[in-house]
């Protein structure tokens, strides 16, 4: 079991997957929200049960699947479907994750999360790390990996926490703006991120 539980969180496109990628170097492990959100409404999952009676049987796709651009459609035009679905699933995903976490093997583990502060997951971590960038950054960024225009990455960041809100709630801050320099932005990520390391285990054998 790990001693520490850091989250992780940023904005859409700030470096969250980059960072925690570096991270799983030093053989830490890593339980991410998003995958634990989709294990917990798996096939013949007690949650897509609910789903499917609250629902009906039209929000599964014919192998029995949820159809999730379908649910999203819905939640997001309705919000007492949103509020039903969140009651539903956010208690199971705090739980799954506390698990996971329990069963991390290695000294500290890391919980990567977007909406970390946002869900109050924060509460259930030691240490918070935000990956911080400027908002020009994160959004021409944002662009480039998933072929959004900038008016849809912008929603997005708009449902999110706004940059100062969510640094307010960080133990320890990784900036990764691009910095021109002979060297390339890649091998300064890489010492952060070891520098990070060497803190957490410090931390734990102090
Ligand atoms: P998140 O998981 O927070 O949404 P990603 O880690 O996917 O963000 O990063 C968003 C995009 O920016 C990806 O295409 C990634 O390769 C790129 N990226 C991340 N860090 C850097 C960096 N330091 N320099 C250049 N590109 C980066």
């Amino acid at each position: 079991m790990s001693n520490l539980i850091i989250g992780l969180t940023g904005g859409i496109g700030s470096g969250k997957t980059t960072v925690a990628n570096l991270f799983k170097r030093y053989d830490i492990d890593i339980i991410d929200a998003d995958i634990v959100a989709r294990q917990i409404v798996a096939q013949g999952s007690h949650a897509l049960d609910k789903i499917k009676e609250h629902f009906g049987h039209d929000y599964l796709l014919d192998d029995g699947q949820l159809n999730r651009p379908k649910l999203r459609t819905k939640v997001f035009q309705d919000p007492a479907a949103k509020a039903w679905l969140n009651a539903l699933l956010h208690p199971l995903i705090r739980s799954e994750m506390t698990r996971q976490c329990q069963n991390a093997k290695s000294p500290y583990c890391l919980l990567v999360a977007p909406l970390l502060i946002e869900n109050g997951l924060y509460k259930t971590v030691d240490k918070v790390l935000v990956v911080d960038i400027s908002e020009d950054e994160q959004i021409q960024r944002t662009m480039v990996r998933d072929n959004n225009d900038k008016a849809q990455v912008e929603a997005i960041m708009k449902s999110q926490l706004a940059r100062e809100q969510r640094l307010k709630f960080a133990d320890y801050i990784i900036t990764n703006n691009t910095i021109t320099n002979n060297t390339g932005e890649q091998p300064l990520l890489e010492s952060k991120v070891e520098a990070l390391h060497r803190q957490f285990i410090k931390l734990i054998s102090s």
